[in-house]
Formats: C-alpha cells, structure tokens, sequence
C-alpha cells in the first residue's frame, strides 16, 4: 500500500521554475541547466521503479517516497523509496545511469566507463549504508523496535550494464527488472514481526509526519538577482512568455492557447524562485499585468490570507499549491 506517493521534490519544481525564468543567455543558465537535468532524470528513474513495486511478496507493505527526516542528531536524510513490514524495512535507492558501470568495491564509488574514460557518480553504497544507520537510530529514538533494515541500490536505466558484478555486490545492487526477485528473496528470510498492528500503522504515520520537505533558494545559490528574471505569464502549452491578457482570459500569440488559469501555475513560478509573500505592486511586475484593478482581481480570486490593509496589503502563498 503506497503511505506517500512519489511527488517531486522542491528543489526539482524550483529548478523547472529557473528553467522557465532564468533567460537561455545567462551566465548561470548552464548550470542550472545540468543540474535540472540530473534531478529530473533522478525522479525518472525514481518512477521507473513503480511498476516493478506491484510485485510486491509481501502484502502487508507500506510503501514511502521521497521521504526525508531527521536523525537524533539534527542530519537531516532522504530516501528515495522505504517500504515497511512488520517484520523489516527496506531502502531502496534508484540510479538512473546508462552506459557501462562498475562499482569499486574498494573505493565504493560509482564509475562509469566510456572507452578509457571514466566518470565518476559518487558513493552509492555508503550513501545507502548511512541511511540506513540514520534510520535505525530514528526507530529508536521514536520508540520503535529495532526492525532489521534491509537496502538496495537499484539501477533504474534500461541501457545500464554492470563490469565487475562479484556476487558479494549483487547482493547490495540490482537492475529494476529484478527487484520483484530482490523483494521476494529478501522477503523469504523471515523475519519475525516486530511491530504489532498499532505500530506498524503508527510507524507510517509518524514517519510521514516527520516528513521535511527540502528547501532551496536558487537565486541565492546561483547568485541571480530578481531583475534579471523573465517576466511575465509563460504559456502552458508552448512555453512562449508573455501570454496576452483580454478580458479575463490570457492569450497566446506563438500557439493560439486560451487560459483562465495560466497566471496560477506562474506565479507558482514566483513562490518557488522568490519567497512567500506577494503585493499588488510586485504581481505586476511579476506577471507584467496591465493595471492595478486587473492585480487587485486576479489575488482577490485566488482567496490568499492577507496581512495589513489597503496599499500595504500583503498576499501569503504559503498554503498556495496548484
Ligand atoms: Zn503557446
């Protein structure tokens, strides 16, 4: 039973926004570029993981997506799927990497190989290793049994290919087409069940409670200012930026697209990038709105909490999702 599905995480969506914000001929565009990719080719092989998550041996599973919590010790740790039983938990770490791949065993790094160059994907198995430690001291910490917890790195790339699979690494990683056969040959160890029913639902529910989004503020990171933004509503069919505004509507010149709602997602654009809070002044610079009566109609339909009065009216987009 999926307890929290997969979402995308903040620092994905925020990078998407920048994707749509930042101009294509900015210094940092490059960057922010590469990293948009690395994160979404993550959540691509995070799903491709799903189908293979319906084979699951034991029924009485709960499933946890991209949760991040933390430990005793204020560190804070993400996992890309956790699944629990009553009787162990399992953490599964997806790596969406093609090509040749080898996992040195002695180093633990991730290696790619390209004729004699090789590329180097950081420390899965230790990544995974302390994950694992942070969760134990997490069950302990919150009361829990201390549940046996099982991981596996899983290479989530259909044209991924292991050099060097010893048998002592196969049993630490898999392709995606196995994990059915992964979950049941861990599932066939038996465990005796450790959380009662109370706990086991208890466990899910605690763990999703303490779920802490990541943060991410972009501009700082990269050190771009506010004004070197695009402004404006970019298209939601075409990403074509400025949409025209006639009369309630929002219009596209390049594709002919009419919306009521395009304004919505855009200014989800301005929370991720921005901050929080939003006036009359700034939505029109944000959104380049023609007038402060058309500002004025698009926040006052969108029943935002409000703080102070008249001129110094603030909008809050903290609840604001699309
Ligand atoms: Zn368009």
């Amino acid at each position: 039973m999926i307890k929290k599905p997969r979402e995308k995480s903040v620092r994905l969506l925020t990078l998407e926004a920048a994707m749509r914000r930042v101009p294509l001929e900015h210094p940092q565009y490059k960057q922010i570029e590469k990293e948009h990719a690395r994160l979404h080719y993550g959540f691509v092989g995070e799903k491709a993981l799903d189908y293979y998550l319906t084979f699951l041996p034991n029924k009485n599973s709960q499933l946890l997506h991209g949760l991040r919590i933390e430990d005793p010790l204020n560190r804070f740790f993400q996992m890309d799927t956790l699944l629990i039983t009553p009787a162990y938990c399992l953490i599964l770490d997806s790596k969406y990497i093609s090509g040749t791949l080898e996992f040195d065993e002695t180093t633990n790094q991730l290696i790619r190989h390209r004729g004699e160059e090789k590329e180097k994907f950081g420390d899965p198995l230790s990544q995974v290793e302390r994950q694992r430690y942070q969760l134990s001291l997490w069950l302990d910490k919150n009361n829990f049994p201390p549940l046996p917890i099982a991981s596996q790195i899983v290479l989530t790339h259909s044209n991924a290919t292991l050099t060097k699979a010893t048998p002592s690494l196969m049993k630490k990683v898999t392709f995606h087409t196995n994990l059915p056969n992964k979950l049941q040959t861990i599932d066939n160890f038996k465990y005796p069940p450790l959380l009662d029913k109370s706990n086991f639902r208890k466990i899910a529910k605690v763990l999703i409670k303490k779920h802490t989004p990541d943060e991410f503020s972009l501009l700082k990171y990269y050190g771009i200012p506010y004004h070197e933004l695009k402004k404006g509503v970019v298209c939601p069919g075409c990403a074509y930026l400025p949409m025209l505004q006639k009369q309630g509507n929002w219009i596209c010149r390049n594709c002919g697209l009419y919306s009521k709602t395009a304004h919505i997602e855009n200014l989800m654009d301005y929370k991720l990038l921005v901050g929080n809070m939003i006036t009359n002044r700034i939505i029109r610079d944000f959104l380049l709105l023609p007038s402060p009566s058309v500002a004025n109609y698009l926040l006052n339909s969108l029943e935002l909490p409000v703080q102070g009065t008249n001129k110094g009216r603030k909008y809050l987009l903290t609840q604001f999702k699309l």
